[in-house]
């Protein structure tokens, strides 16, 4: 077996259990957060939970980096800061500033999150500095590489702003939840998941590629059922809660 062989079955997988994972979720949401419950095994921190399933994908990424044979082109340098960017972030940064005091996480969900970003940090590395044979600085000019970066600057932007509102809803040691508002929680009741989306929808164009298509499907497959399950959850825990505001996509859904 060799290592594209490896590669191509994997990525296939992935597609096919991120077809799988999105129907499973409709029905039992992933339990962490607000629809963390009894039954699923034993728990961690949460926090430390965040860290140990993120990690994986800057740290698998940053290694097909290194060992690829395709990587001195800026092209290269700028996949890999988009990518760092992101995770550095949500490995490291945002775990630490997460309020909620004692808030636990089951260790399968933290398990099954390490596992996902490292395949994902396997299969967008390996393909990008490797198997792709390389992006000439020319991909820079690529109508797709300029659309796919604006849509991924602009769901980064759209997710960090609405994952520090909800952080404001919360004082140190603080652990219950209110109603959030302003920006695009006017419109939706879960925008980080939105601004998630697009994020790596936007990846997906500007590599141009079936892994980051992978990783936008993936993506869409955790957050939209999630997103579904959030909106129910705020509407059955808020009387108030404004009837026009949609679970997902504004004006629509
Ligand atoms: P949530 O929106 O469920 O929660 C984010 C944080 O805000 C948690 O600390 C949560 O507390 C707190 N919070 C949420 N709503 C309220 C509220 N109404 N009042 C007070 N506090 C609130 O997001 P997730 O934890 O599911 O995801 C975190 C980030 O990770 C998001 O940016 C998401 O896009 C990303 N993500 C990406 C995935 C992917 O496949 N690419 C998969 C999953 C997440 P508590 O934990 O106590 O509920």
């Amino acid at each position: 077996m060799n290592d594209r062989f490896v590669f191509d079955v994997l990525l296939l997988s992935s597609l096919v259990t991120a077809a799988v994972t999105a129907v499973f979720l409709v029905f039992v949401a992933a339990p962490y957060g607000r629809h963390v419950r009894k039954g699923w095994g034993p728990t961690l921190d949460n926090r430390l939970g965040w860290v140990l399933m993120e990690a994986p994908a800057p740290l698998v990424f940053g290694l097909c980096f290194m060992v690829g044979e395709a990587r001195n082109t800026l092209t290269a340098l700028i996949f890999l800061i988009m990518w760092e960017v992101h995770y550095i972030h949500r490995s490291f940064i945002y775990p630490f500033g997460l309020r909620g005091e004692g808030k636990r996480m089951p260790i399968v969900i933290a398990g099954t999150g390490l596992l996902f970003n490292a395949l994902n940090g396997y299969l967008n590395g390996r393909w990008l500095f490797t198997f792709s044979g390389g992006y000439s600085n020319l991909w820079l000019l690529d109508v797709k590489f300029v659309a796919g970066l604006l849509i991924f600057v602009a769901g980064f932007i759209i997710n960090r702003q609405a994952d520090r509102t909800l952080r404001r809803l919360r004082e140190d040691g603080e652990s219950g939840y209110a109603v959030p508002s302003g920006g695009m929680y006017r419109w939706i009741s879960c925008p980080n998941y939105f601004g998630e989306i697009v994020e790596w929808i936007g990846w997906a164009i500007a590599t141009w590629s079936l892994a980051g298509l992978a990783f936008a499907v993936w993506t869409a497959a955790n957050l939209v059922p999630r997103a579904r399950s959030h909106h129910q959850w705020y509407r059955e825990s808020f009387a108030d809660y404004p009837q026009e505001r949609k679970a997902l996509v504004p004006r629509l859904w």
